[in-house]
């Protein structure tokens, strides 16, 4: 999931109560924010590579105020399983590995941290049942029936993730009246970031927040008619939330 899409899950999950929202989002995005000092996706979601599953303790609220590219792996355990193989996607995420190395974490940011790999799962087998990824690690995958390359499929995932958000801000509006656009976003994601983040982190992961011009307008004018412009049926994506939503922890 990009963190557009993060956000949104978490505010339903939330009821849409913003004050709450931005108490859990620094958390909830933190294992996609982290890895601008973590690099690759297997240590901050525990990937599984062979019998190994790479692991990582998540920094505690007051190292998370002063964490950089230098301290990193002085403030986070860690392991790196061997044969890590690079690939568009990643391997099934172990959330009991993550369970057993941050207990150490206090209740909302330990809860919020693993929805964020909650929500990777599950989009995770969305995503494998949307593309054939039998043949990731020769770099080949297929869609509708079409062969594709490692870097088509990092660009329709995107654009998947991209109406997907903006199916999430339609629930979101009807249910709470909330116009989920760019300003937004800076209003309380942005603001609880860098409350939350040493300020590198909160600058290096917000930057990434960026809603698509043309979605960014739909939502702000209220025009939720453009649903069947998307890759696959909304019915699609409503199953995946609601599964999503259904097995993420209350907050
Ligand atoms: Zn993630």
């Amino acid at each position: 999931m990009i963190t557009l899409e993060h956000s949104l899950v978490a505010l339903l999950k939330t009821e849409c109560n913003e004050k709450k929202f931005n108490e859990v989002i620094p958390f909830i995005l933190e294992p996609d924010a982290i890895r601008r000092y973590t690099g690759p996706r297997v240590l901050s979601h525990f990937e599984r590579i062979g019998n190994e599953v790479s692991w990582m303790k998540f920094p505690t609220r007051k190292d998370l105020k002063i964490i950089n590219k230098e301290n990193i792996w002085v403030l986070c355990e860690h392991h790196l399983a061997e044969g890590y193989l690079n690939c568009v996607i990643g391997e099934e995420t172990q959330i009991d590995v993550y369970e057993k190395y941050n207990r150490h974490l206090d209740p909302i940011n330990y809860v919020s941290v693993k929805n964020h790999l909650i929500q990777d799962f599950y989009f995770d087998i969305f995503i494998r049942e949307v593309f054939d990824c039998s043949r990731r690690y020769m770099n080949i995958f297929k869609f509708n029936g079409e062969t594709i390359d490692g870097q088509e499929m990092r660009n329709l995932v995107q654009k998947l993730s991209e109406f997907g958000f903006y199916r999430l801000a339609y629930m979101i509006y009807q249910k709470s009246g909330i116009i989920t656009n760019q300003e937004w976003f800076d209003n309380n994601v942005k603001k609880s970031l860098y409350e939350v983040y040493s300020s590198d982190l909160a600058e290096g992961t917000y930057k990434y927040m960026k809603i698509p011009e043309k979605i960014n307008e739909w939502i702000t004018n209220k025009d939720f008619t453009h649903f069947n412009e998307g890759l696959i049926p909304v019915e699609v994506y409503d199953r995946m939330y609601e599964e999503v939503l259904e097995k993420m922890h209350n907050m």
